[in-house]
């Protein structure tokens, strides 16, 4: 549980949100940026997702 580092280059990570995505901010959004150019995701996708997560959930 205190493997705390990133996924992509092995650096220690210091911030919670890091940690708990496996990445450091730089190699996340490298990382982000390869999903959206791999699958052409868009924000307004992502969006409609969360929508249906919210109204799914209650
Ligand atoms: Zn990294």
């Amino acid at each position: 549980m205190s493997d705390n580092r990133c996924k992509l280059c092995g650096r220690k990570l210091k911030n919670w949100q890091s940690i708990q995505r496996g990445l450091g901010p730089v190699c996340e959004r490298k990382y982000l940026e390869d999903i959206y150019s791999n699958q052409q995701i868009t924000f307004e996708d992502i969006n409609q997702k969360k929508g249906e997560v919210i109204s799914n959930g209650s």
